[in-house]
């Protein structure tokens, strides 16, 4: 596959077209890899927020009406257009996010299956019918659209996350308006251009690119209905409440901190693949990304010099490369930030058994690496483990037994993914029954719902009512309106004034 080397500015998609918008102030956009500015990135402005809107809500009547068989077979055309160009887009993922082509190829194949989920539209909207609610009278539900809802999307998953929003909200009825993140981009105007192609009418999904400035007039615009957000914790925390604030329904979903127990009966072979792959995939730049071991037992003696092994002896390059396992961090703030966590965990008293630190990557001495860095011996009371890293760092955490760890992982104020790798089907049990956690993995690291389950964590891993995608994502995207109807026999009565009850 051959790298993503588009050289032009990145700008808004506004009304069926590509636009560079009203505004003066840009952004670069780096290859991680390289350490590179491969692109500049069009900072979107209210005004240009006020275009998106005015087109999508004016596209709102035309395309809430067209039967929802209709737009399915939109969505079909979007669908394969998607397969047709996945490993294109994957390409724009690795160039701009860093993380390993397989990777990014996965991301595109899991945002699809959100897409296809979609296409199941017309069923998914069938609402609740009873005849004879009373003599003559029938009563039924129907789902409508909200009108113009907006996403606001992060960097770790440029087409995957935005998939969890606009395919649901567009078959729905809606019309939409994208904030992708400003580290990677392009993968947002890529869409769109599938969109077109699949015949999606101007209006009905619009990307306008930017920072606050943008993110604010959206959550502001009394035009808006809905706005879905996934990102950190205190910025989903501030779209909840400014968003409610300005009477729209809001899905906020924010960070993790996501704990693996590994209990002494577990395989341990596998629990240890689990955890690498968990921790060190992405550069664990996975919101679904394993940050804590739970070892029970005499577990941690036997798996650490393991572990150690193999964080030590992964291979670290260029996402393009096809041997490369993880690739760099998203910006150079992002890695001195990771960096600066391990430097902490050693303070607070951590014992630092795999340093990642500095790494230098041949040929690439630029680019924004670091190794995987592993601990022992770290405790609830410090940073590295209260605190969401989202790099390669994994925190191995001494347990006596099951109780402790459920309850460690009930007191912590993430609650978004969650492992247990046991062979005993009554603690696996327990563990599900138990967990204040929204997605819960047995002997499956990343229990990443499928796109007709629904994806969303608990305590302030998401702020809101419903998860994203599937029936959740519908209600979100949709109200409720319920019809009771009855024919001329009963009008001749005349009103009534008393309550109705069943005759
Ligand atoms: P982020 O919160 O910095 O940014 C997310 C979005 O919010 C971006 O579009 C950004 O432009 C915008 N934004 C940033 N600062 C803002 C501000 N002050 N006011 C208004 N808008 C602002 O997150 P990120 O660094 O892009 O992504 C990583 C975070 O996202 C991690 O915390 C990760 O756990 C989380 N995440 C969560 C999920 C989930 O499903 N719960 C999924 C993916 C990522």
């Amino acid at each position: 596959m051959q790298a993503f080397t588009d050289s032009a500015d990145v700008g808004h998609f506004i009304h069926g077209r590509r636009v560079n918008g009203t505004g003066s102030r840009s952004q670069a956009v780096f290859n991680p890899a390289t350490g590179a500015r491969a692109r500049k990135l069009l900072l979107g402005e209210p005004a240009d927020v006020e275009a998106a809107v005015a087109s999508a809500q004016a596209a709102f009547a035309g395309w809430s009406n067209t039967p929802p068989i209709k737009r399915a077979r939109v969505m079909l055309r979007f669908l394969e257009l998607m397969n047709r160009h996945r490993d294109e887009l994957a390409a724009i993922i690795t160039a701009e996010h860093g993380k390993v082509f397989s990777d990014a190829q996965g991301e595109v194949a899991r945002g699809i299956d959100v897409i296809e989920f979609a296409c199941g539209i017309p069923q998914l909207l069938k609402g609740d019918y009873t005849e004879q609610v009373s003599t003559g009278i029938d009563n039924w539900t129907t789902r409508q659209a909200l009108g113009v809802v907006a996403g606001i999307t992060p960097f770790n998953f440029p087409c995957m996350v935005p998939c969890w929003m606009f395919p649901v909200a567009i078959a729905a009825g809606n019309t939409f308006v994208l904030k992708p993140s400003e580290r990677d981009p392009s993968a947002s105007l890529f869409m769109a251009d599938l969109l077109k192609q699949a015949g999606l009418p101007d209006g009905v999904f619009n990307v306008v690119q930017g920072d606050k400035v943008v993110v604010d007039a959206l959550l502001t615009h009394p035009d808006i209905k809905a706005v879905s957000f996934v990102g950190s914790t205190p910025i989903a925390n501030y779209i909840y409440e400014t968003g409610a604030k300005h009477g729209k329904r809001v899905q906020a979903l924010g960070g993790a901190k996501n704990h693996m127990v590994v209990m002494p009966d577990a395989d341990l072979d596998k629990s240890i693949d689990a955890l690498i792959g968990a921790a060190y995939g992405s550069a664990g730049e996975r919101c679904m990304a394993i940050s804590v071991a739970l070892l029970v037992g005499d577990v941690a003696d036997k798996i650490i010099p393991r572990l150690a092994e193999r964080a030590r002896n992964l291979i670290v390059k260029n996402g393009m490369e096809p041997d490369a396992e993880m690739g760099p961090i998203v910006t150079r703030q992002a890695l001195e930030r990771i960096e600066g966590y391990i430097a902490e965990g050693v303070k607070e008293g951590a014992t630092l058994v795999v340093d990642g630190r500095g790494l230098k990557v041949p040929g690439h001495e630029d680019g924004f690496f670091t190794g995987g860095t592993l601990f022992d011996n770290v405790t609830p009371d410090m940073r590295i483990y209260k605190e969401e890293i989202f790099g390669p760092v994994l925190a191995c955490v001494r347990v006596k037994d099951f109780t402790e760890a459920v309850e460690l992982i009930n007191a912590h104020e993430f609650g978004n993914g969650v492992a247990c790798f046991t062979r005993d089907g009554h603690i696996a049990r327990e563990f599900g029954r138990r967990i204040e956690v929204g997605m819960v993995g047995i002997n499956v690291p990343i229990p990443v719902p499928m796109a007709w389950h629904g994806f969303g964590g608990w305590k302030r891993s998401l702020f809101g009512d419903t998860h994203a995608y599937g029936e959740e994502g519908v209600r979100f995207y949709t109200k409720q309106k319920s019809i009771m109807q009855r024919w001329p026999e009963s009008i001749e009565k005349g009103a009534e004034f008393a309550m109705p009850t069943a005759k």
